[in-house]
């Protein structure tokens, strides 16, 4: 386990956890910034390197593709049983996941908040919508589309409609799509998810884009810098920490966690080594929360 090596003996954790207690629960604002690791809590895969992704698509492990390649817009109109074998089962998976414990604590910190919260996520599972976090009450900027949208692969127009309609019957072991693919309304053509693809020259980004310029506002027009926490974003795809690194630049306070990260505490800034549910298990406790420094059992756990 990573918490365990990235510890020097001596370390003292509760401390650090107490930290980054205080830098969250001082701050007028919240400014939640998450990845795949997130996810993670409530049981979704963080797909990390080929064999982590073949042993949840075995029909893709047998046909020898590995996420980059399936992932793309050449692959989708190749083949699109196949990709849309892939995007239908997450699609599936998404809408039947409950977003873990994780989502009510943040969101619970985010309402107490004078200048309430925002959200950037490089996840593209709906989950944040689903766990509560209205777009009435903070901007959702989703840096990489949603699964949830789908619009035209050519595309023939701007036109970004919700797959809510969308309910795809999936082999799962052949990783093939078995009802009808989906079709743009406005021409026919074959439909795909509104998410950025690797490769992918034709992302309609006006939605994401409309979702970024809501949340610059929001952060133009707070009195003073609040605090960044950074959950589950590791450095493969590294979208989310250049975001959070960029407001630490403007004077925000920032808490990371990730497994990856050593222990690191200056006034404004900690990192703590831990999975996300290890993270808000820790926040919950008297130890951490009263400012106790004593040894936290459920560190590791
Ligand atoms: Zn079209």
């Amino acid at each position: 386990m990573k918490v365990n090596e990235a510890m020097s003996p001596d370390a003292t954790p509760t401390a650090l956890l107490t930290h980054a207690f205080r830098l969250i629960h001082d701050a007028d604002a919240l400014l939640i910034a998450a990845g795949a690791g997130l996810g993670v809590a409530s049981g979704l895969p963080d797909f990390r390197g080929p064999q982590g992704f073949w042993r949840h698509y075995p029909g893709l492990a047998a046909a020898g593709l590995n996420l980059r390649e399936v992932a793309t817009p050449a692959t989708l109109l190749r083949q699109p049983e196949l990709a849309w074998g892939f995007y239908g089962h997450r699609l599936r998976q998404y809408r039947a996941t409950q977003p873990n414990p994780g989502f009510a604590h943040m969101h619970r910190w985010g309402q107490a908040k004078p200048q309430g919260w925002a959200v950037f996520t490089s996840n593209i599972d709906g989950q944040f919508q689903k766990a509560g976090f209205h777009q009435d009450d903070g901007p959702i900027q989703e840096c990489h589309g949603s699964l949830h949208f789908l619009q035209c692969v050519r595309p023939c127009s701007d036109l970004i409609w919700p797959a809510h309609g969308f309910a795809p019957p999936v082999d799962e072991a052949r990783c093939r799509l078995l009802g009808p693919l989906p079709r743009c309304p406005r021409c026919g053509a074959l439909a795909r998810p509104n998410i950025v693809m690797f490769d992918d020259l034709h992302w309609l980004d006006h939605r994401t884009q409309a979702q970024a310029d809501a949340l610059k506002a929001w952060r133009q027009a707070l009195p003073r810098a609040g605090v960044v926490l950074e959950i589950g974003a590791g450095t493969a795809i590294p979208t989310v920490r250049a975001f959070s690194e960029g407001r630490v630049h403007e004077g925000w306070s920032l808490v990371r966690v990730n497994p990856d990260v050593k222990l690191l505490r200056t006034p404004r800034t900690v990192h703590l080594p831990m999975r996300a549910s290890a993270f808000f298990e820790a926040m919950a406790t008297p130890e951490v929360s009263n400012g106790a420094h004593k040894k936290l059992a459920p560190w590791t756990r």
